[in-house]
């Protein structure tokens, strides 16, 4: 199995890189935030807890996450690999991404880490926002989600460090680009 993490702040652009490297790896995608966003518009009782917590850019709690993910994983262990996005975003979910991994006898072999500057992050999003439709891609929001991402999920990049198995990627570019950057790393 091939499994990779895509990693970086909001607006970074891991969504439209997951997409190319889904397809060229033939791999499971699954992101955390897409699998919220369902939750809630099915209207769930998991959407209804976590609705206000995306709106406002703070994180869902670790329990939550790891209930809607393990579900998904293992009604997916046959895959040749999978895509992590969004996921981890804590030091607690590494380890429980981990433990799940484990579980179905595999590992995380790379953590693509998408290097944008803060601004283009944020100008990114609320261009996004005109059209997105979505209700966290609103100035104040986007700067709680940059803050939560300072303060929760960049310390999780030193997980990755001490593991070997992170690799920076300069996000800034167009597509195709930051495409390649991300070919050469997986090598
Ligand atoms: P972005 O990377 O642009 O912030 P996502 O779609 O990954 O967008 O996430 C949107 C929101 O969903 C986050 O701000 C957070 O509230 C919630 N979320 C997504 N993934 C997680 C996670 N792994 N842990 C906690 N909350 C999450």
């Amino acid at each position: 199995m091939l499994n990779i993490a895509i990693f970086g702040p909001p607006g970074a652009g891991k969504g439209t890189q997951s997409a190319k490297i889904v397809e060229k790896y033939n791999l499971t995608y699954i992101a955390t935030g897409n699998l919220l966003r369902e939750e809630i518009a099915s209207g769930s009782k998991l959407g209804k807890k976590v609705e206000d917590i995306i709106q406002h850019g703070g994180l869902v709690s670790e329990n939550l996450i790891l209930e809607m993910l393990e579900e998904h994983l293992f009604s997916k262990q046959s895959t040749s690999g999978f895509l992590f996005d969004g996921f981890p975003r804590t030091r607690v979910q590494a380890y429980m991404l981990d433990g799940m991994l484990m579980k179905i006898n595999t590992k995380l072999n790379h953590l693509i880490s998408l290097e944008v500057p803060q601004q283009l992050c944020i100008d990114r999003l609320i261009k996004r926002g005109l059209t997105s439709g979505r209700s966290d891609d609103n100035e104040k929001t986007i700067k709680n989600r940059l803050i939560e991402y300072g303060e929760k999920t960049e310390p999780v990049m030193n997980f990755y460090k001490e593991k070997g198995i992170y690799r920076s990627i300069n996000g800034v570019g167009t597509i195709e680009e930051i495409f390649k950057r991300i070919e050469e790393a997986l090598g």
